[in-house]
């Protein structure tokens, strides 16, 4: 589905829901995280960009105090007096479907800063981001739903507080332990560029990417590849990165530098000490992606690209063979740039290519997956794009 598919989509699933036209439209995109991953629970760096693929949330105000919500994802809508959410969030979220969640949590954290007799919402969503597939189709929907209710509401908080709302919803009325980079990204875009997030500050800066005009396009490979104990794993990382941080005497990986290193390696075991080595770089990274964009340009990325994802391989340990086998073949086949993107254990790759490359090194990864015996990709091309707003 498009997000003009979705757009339509959302209208007319209101349409049924109400028999009304919507008050207006409003729309977040999902993301890709361009360099910086495992950084942000170590208060370190990230670099992701909003896309052009959006959720879009199609809503009207009501005359009493009921939150309906709709999904073309779920059959049923599911009505929820804005009175009763805080009671249902956080203590009692299993009683409501997990995917409304999502937009009830999200009115649900956003309901402290609105008049105590403000009125609920009729809420219908369509999605272009697909699920699972390392977009943030999460964060799409929460962020759709907070630039809608912020306008509704109207509340004017800013963006970065409305992606706070989005992760309080994330955290609390749906349960996933996650940071607040998806939001984040979902809320600042711009076309043409990535969002430098210092995850400490939570300030954010968007960075001209410059791709347009290189004539590059960025390649997303889905290995639809997902391991049961990437939910384990992930916790275990952040396990390793606590321990690294308190035998290291800071309060966050954040504040070691490269320099620290060889202090770092006398001290910690060696799987300790490794995947400390990956965040410590990797915020190097994210750093030197930043000033390597500004001074040289987008081709000149491609090395810290690569080697982000020889770090997540090896010294963290999040990699799997066909993440690498992506990753190796786009390189082979002329990409700028390659890495794995997201918590790892399986997703998606991206690999940066000239825009005249794109149909050879789609074929040649497509080969290289038939070679080896995996499942075959799906890959796509993504647009870094404007965040969240009227759609
Ligand atoms: P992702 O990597 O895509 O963010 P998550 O597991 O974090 O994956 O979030 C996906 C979940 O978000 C879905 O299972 C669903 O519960 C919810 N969701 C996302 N988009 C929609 C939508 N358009 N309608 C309803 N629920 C959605
Ligand atoms: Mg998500």
């Amino acid at each position: 589905m498009t997000t003009t598919d979705a757009a339509t989509a959302a209208r007319e699933l209101f349409t049924a829901l109400t028999g009304a036209a919507p008050a207006g439209l409003w729309s977040a995109p999902g993301r890709v995280n361009l360099i910086g991953e495992h950084t942000d629970y170590n208060d370190g760096f990230v670099l992701p960009f909003a896309i052009t693929h959006r959720t879009v949330a199609a809503v009207s105000p009501r005359s009493d105090r009921v939150v309906r919500v709709a999904s073309t994802f779920a059959p049923d809508a599911v009505e929820v007096p804005l009175g009763d959410l805080d009671d249902l969030f956080p203590a009692r979220r299993d009683e409501i479907a997990e995917w409304a969640r999502y937009p009830l949590g999200v009115v649900w954290a956003l309901q402290g800063h609105a008049a105590s007799d403000a009125t609920g919402f009729d809420i219908a969503i369509a999605s272009a981001v697909p699920v699972g597939a390392g977009l943030s189709s999460s964060a799409a929907i929460e962020c759709a739903v907070a630039v809608a209710v912020d306008e509704l509401w109207a509340l004017g908080l800013d963006r970065s507080a409305l992606a706070l709302a989005g992760r309080r919803a994330e955290n609390e009325a749906v349960g996933a332990p996650t940071g607040v980079m998806d939001q984040m990204a979902s809320m600042h875009g711009e076309a043409d560029a990535a969002i430098f997030l210092d995850c400490r500050s939570l300030k954010a800066r968007a960075v001209p990417l410059g791709f347009a005009e290189a004539g590059l396009e960025v390649l997303v490979i889905d290995t639809r590849v997902s391991h049961a104990h990437s939910t384990g794993g992930y916790r275990e990382r952040r396990a390793s990165c606590e321990l690294g941080a308190r035998l290291m005497g800071v309060p966050a990986l954040r504040d070691l530098g490269v320099d620290d290193l060889p202090r770092a390696q006398e001290l910690l075991d060696d799987v300790t000490f490794r995947r400390v080595r990956h965040i410590v770089t990797e915020d190097q990274r994210v750093l030197d992606t930043v000033r390597t964009l500004g001074e040289e340009g987008p081709l000149a990325i491609g090395a810290l690209l690569l080697a982000s994802h020889a770090s997540m391989r090896d010294d963290f340990e999040i990699s799997v063979p066909e993440l690498d086998t992506a990753v190796a073949t786009a390189m082979a086949a002329g990409a700028v740039g390659a890495r794995m993107t997201g918590g790892g254990f399986g997703g998606a790759a991206i690999a940066v290519v000239d825009r005249g490359l794109v149909s050879p090194v789609t074929a040649a990864v497509e080969q290289a997956f038939a070679d080896a015996g995996y499942r075959a990709p799906h890959i796509f091309t993504v647009t870094p794009a404007a965040g969240a707003g009227r759609a």
